[in-house]
């Protein structure tokens, strides 16, 4: 790895694990982060869960597990660029989608609905409440007991109200900086940033795979239009329509993380903070330049309207919200329908809500058609 600039997360200040170990001396805590991540169940079942598409449409497009690895990937390459800590993002990249429903939105909406009256269902703080409590694999602590970059990496949103609950909990911990308006440390910031170009551009690939939205439509999008005209005039073969649009998308790519590094390197030029805390309290300094954020946000939009919102995309959300909403109201009643950790917690809708959530898509359907004798995807026997 190369030498850490003086605003990267240094694991020799890091803020440790909640229950203290005795850390091995050949690794970093990160790196131990990231083994207990690889190893955990939940990041075993990323790869049955859905991105967009739900999982039993297709073998080529991405899963929670794909995506989780691209967003890797790349905020590891850009965190080498950047001088920032690769074994962190990598860290938190792997772990930063865990606590996804089934389903992709579609199920945590679903989710969050029935649980309107005990708390909600929010995928950010279940990805924690999966390193921090639901993994049973040590034998003196519940979870993973990760370091403290990597849960703060984790938990990327927050609501006042929740800050302060997690606040009570943990004095100066994870929700402090949502109360203070404080930033994330660096690496946080770029994997944020990394896991949005990564979507933007695997969907682009889904979505025309899928034949859902066509490159035509795409070429709408003035980012996508300029590279894709690129691609094609330097092409080779610039009727083979599937070549140039993979290459389009990667100059999509290296645009905007070129954008990034540049954007970023001149912020933390001007701000150079002392050290990661410095950074946490200056503003966000992993940034697009003000042009790039302007046609990043038209090419989402685009994603957003044409192929998240497509009417074929809405069919299937629309009946995994109510796979969704029918598992949970059977097991709220039949709570002996979970396995026993489950079904002996106190906080019954909480319970089944972790239950639900952890589940695979492939899961969830089998389950909803073995407590409701319903077939709600024929297609996915
Ligand atoms: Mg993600």
């Amino acid at each position: 790895m190369a030498a850490l600039a003086p605003w990267a997360s240094d694991p020799r200040h890091s803020r440790g694990r909640r229950i203290a170990e005795a850390e091995a001396t050949a690794e970093s805590p990160y790196q131990s982060d990231r083994e207990r991540i690889v190893h955990c169940t939940a990041f075993r079942r990323l790869v049955y869960k859905t991105q967009v598409f739900i999982n039993h449409e297709g073998d080529l497009f991405r899963t929670r597990l794909t995506h989780s690895l691209e967003v890797a990937q790349l905020a590891r390459s850009l965190a080498r660029a950047l001088q920032l800590n690769e074994d962190l993002v990598e860290a938190i990249a792997l772990a930063h989608d865990l606590g996804h429903t089934p389903f992709g939105h579609a199920g945590q909406d679903a989710l969050h609905d029935c649980m309107r009256d005990h708390g909600g269902f929010e995928h950010n703080l279940q990805s924690l409440r999966v390193v921090d409590v639901l993994e049973q694999r040590y034998p003196h602590f519940d979870g993973l007991n990760l370091s403290f970059e990597t849960r703060e990496g984790i938990l990327k949103h927050c609501s006042r109200a929740r800050a302060e609950r997690l606040e009570r909990d943990e004095p100066q911990g994870v929700g402090r900086r949502f109360i203070d308006g404080n930033q994330p440390s660096l690496e946080a910031q770029l994997v944020n940033l990394a896991d949005e170009i990564a979507y933007s551009a695997h969907d682009i690939d889904d979505g025309v795979r899928s034949g859902l939205i066509t490159v035509e439509q795409l070429l709408a999008v003035p980012l996508l239009r300029q590279c894709h005209d690129e691609a094609r005039a330097q092409s080779p073969h610039p009727a083979a329509s599937r070549r140039v649009l993979f290459d389009a998308i990667r100059r999509m790519l290296a645009r905007q993380c070129d954008d990034l590094v540049g954007c970023t390197r001149a912020a933390l030029g001007r701000h150079a903070p002392a050290n990661a805390d410095a950074a946490r309290r200056a503003p966000a300094l992993v940034t697009f330049s003000p042009p790039m954020r302007d046609a990043a946000t038209v090419l989402k939009r685009f994603l957003f309207a044409e192929l998240y919102r497509h009417s074929q995309v809405r069919r299937s959300t629309d009946r995994a919200r109510q796979v969704v909403a029918e598992l949970f109201a059977e097991y709220v009643r039949r709570p002996s329908e979970m396995p026993p950790e489950h079904a002996s917690q106190p906080r019954r809708e909480r319970a089944v809500a972790d239950y639900i959530a952890g589940m695979t898509d492939r899961y969830a359907l089998r389950e909803h058609q073995r407590l409701t004798g319903r077939v709600l995807f024929a297609d996915a026997a």
